[in-house]
């Protein structure tokens, strides 16, 4: 006798163009795969280029319709609305996110549960778009300003934080009355058809928001480069960030662009090391070490390296590995196969360029799932691959230093600069470090923290313009300047002026 094994269900997740569910135009679907259980639980719409065709003349034709006429105060109503339905959603939304990207189930309740401080505080925001009146030179005219939406905005998102990440763009996007297509990661994409249907029932206007996932980065390609779009705002590696600026060069588009990282903490010998430690293991270990701001660098003064690493490796070994949706689970497996191969890739190399583990140093295969030990690497130089590039995973290289010069040229020798922090308990040393490192967020004493109206981006090869913060917003408005002439009367035309 043979026994029948029950085929597993999946879930379906079309296409959301037009506020409404859609399947791709070539029918095709592909399967995304829970990394902790190994095996697919949903089936996606694979769409294409034909797709990102019909989803910007959707979101055109929303911009020049019922959406672009309304009112900031009007667009601020929606928002706080989105806001509520989020809070409504927020337990489907973060387990969609756990079953995508195996991330822990408390950290997405955590995350979910804030995006609605992202609609509120850019709602507040959409009723304040305020032109300047300009004093004329000549006083036969008089002029303003108007702030208008940059338009049609394509959003394209990495798979570590989906929706957290969306939200960045769409929420300061919607404020300033534009229009999004939304192209998520092959490797997260279900969790972003959800959000959009939460959104749309919540009072978001049909061609808002239009979501195209897609298998073949060639989609994500033609939406960076499709000429019915205005604005690319991105999120995702460097190179990735580098086309996607190339095509929407190509269209003349402004981009913003949130990239890569290899963030450094420096640790001073006066500070308190249980709370350096612990600010380490949350700013690399957490997530996975699957975001871009990890803390993947531990500067170190030469007289507290041993005892700070024997600290960091100590908490590392007793880190619970395991089932994202336990609630005592504090670090989940890597998000993907590709990703896994690569941070053992560095593991391999860190080793073979003389590095060794003070703790980890490779796969947890007890587990069975894409499990890699935290790591923390030491007797590595500065010129070492796990050093110098962005792992994104749970692996962190420790350097030592002994003059605070030291420690900054350390910290600042990388193409990167995204985030970075600085222990220590002498204030004007935090301050004065703070001032140098070239990054576009830096924390004291703490790690890895976040919100609505603190600005985030990157200096360097981490990216160009900001998320988050009142400059976000400009980052989808055009100022319009409009003269008016106060005479009446026919100037001559071959004067200017
Ligand atoms: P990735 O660059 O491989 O992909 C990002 C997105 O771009 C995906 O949706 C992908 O399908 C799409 N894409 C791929 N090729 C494209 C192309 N030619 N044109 C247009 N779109 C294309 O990045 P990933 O592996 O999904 O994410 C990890 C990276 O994201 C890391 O480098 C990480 O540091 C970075 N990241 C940065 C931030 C930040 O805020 N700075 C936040 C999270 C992640």
């Amino acid at each position: 006798m043979t026994a029948t094994v029950a085929p597993v269900r999946l879930e379906e997740f079309p296409l959301f163009v037009d506020g409404r569910r859609v399947d791709a135009k070539s029918g095709r679907t592909f399967e995304s795969q829970n990394p902790y259980l190994g095996r697919p639980w949903a089936r996606i719409a694979d769409g294409g280029p034909e797709d990102v065709d019909v989803a910007v003349a959707a979101a055109r034709s929303a911009l020049d319709g019922e959406w672009g006429a309304m009112t900031g105060f009007q667009r601020a109503a929606v928002l706080r609305a989105c806001a509520e339905a989020l809070t409504a959603h927020a337990e489907r939304l973060a387990l969609l996110e756990v079953q995508d990207s195996g991330k822990l189930l408390r950290e997405m309740r955590g995350q979910m549960a804030a995006l609605p401080q992202w609609f509120f505080y850019f709602s507040g925001l959409a009723d304040k778009l305020e032109g300047r009146t300009i004093p004329p030179v000549n006083p036969n005219y008089f002029g303003y300003t108007r702030r208008e939406p940059v338009g049609v905005v394509a959003a394209i998102t990495p798979w570590n934080s989906p929706l957290l990440l969306l939200t960045w763009k769409l929420a300061p996007a919607l404020a300033a009355g534009c229009t999004v297509v939304v192209k998520p990661s092959e490797h997260s994409p279900a969790s972003t058809v959800a959000f959009a249907e939460v959104l749309a029932d919540a009072g978001l206007p049909a061609g808002v928001l239009n979501v195209v996932t897609a298998w073949d980065r060639a989609t994500g390609a033609a939406l960076a480069g499709h000429p019915g779009v205005d604005k690319v705002a991105f999120t995702g590696s460097t190179a990735t960030g580098v086309r996607v600026a190339q095509a929407a060069a190509a269209n003349v588009n402004g981009v913003t662009l949130e990239l890569g990282g290899k963030s450094p903490q420096i640790v001073f010998p006066d500070t308190d090391l249980d709370a350096a430690a612990n600010g380490l293991v949350a700013g690399v270990f957490a997530a996975t070490g699957q975001t871009c701001m990890a803390g993947s660098r531990l500067i170190v003064h030469a007289d507290v390296h041993d005892a700070l690493v024997a600290k960091v490796a100590e908490r590392a070994r007793t880190i619970r590995l395991g089932d994202p949706t336990a609630a005592d689970t504090e670090m989940g497996p890597v998000a993907n196969r590709p990703q896994y191969d690569k941070v053992l890739g560095y593991l391999r190399s860190a080793r073979e360029e003389g590095g060794s583990f003070a703790c980890g140093g490779g796969p947890d295969d007890a587990l069975g799932g894409l499990f890699v030990r935290p790591t923390v690497v030491t007797g590595v130089g500065p010129a070492s691959t796990v050093v110098r590039e962005e792992v994104f995973g749970p692996v962190l290289a420790a350097l030592p230093f002994t003059t605070e010069d030291e420690a900054l040229q350390l910290a600042n020798d990388t193409p990167y600069g995204l985030a970075g922090s600085v222990w220590t308990t002498d204030v004007h040393r935090a301050h004065r470090v703070a001032a140098r490192l070239r990054a576009g967020t830096v924390w004291i004493n703490a790690y890895r923290v976040v919100a609505p109206n603190m600005p985030f981006g990157g200096f360097g090869r981490s990216g160009v313009g900001r998320e988050n913060g009142l400059q976000a917003v400009d980052e989808y408005t055009e100022t319009k300047s409009v003269w008016v002439e106060l005479t009446g009367a026919t100037r001559d035309p071959f004067q200017l002026g």
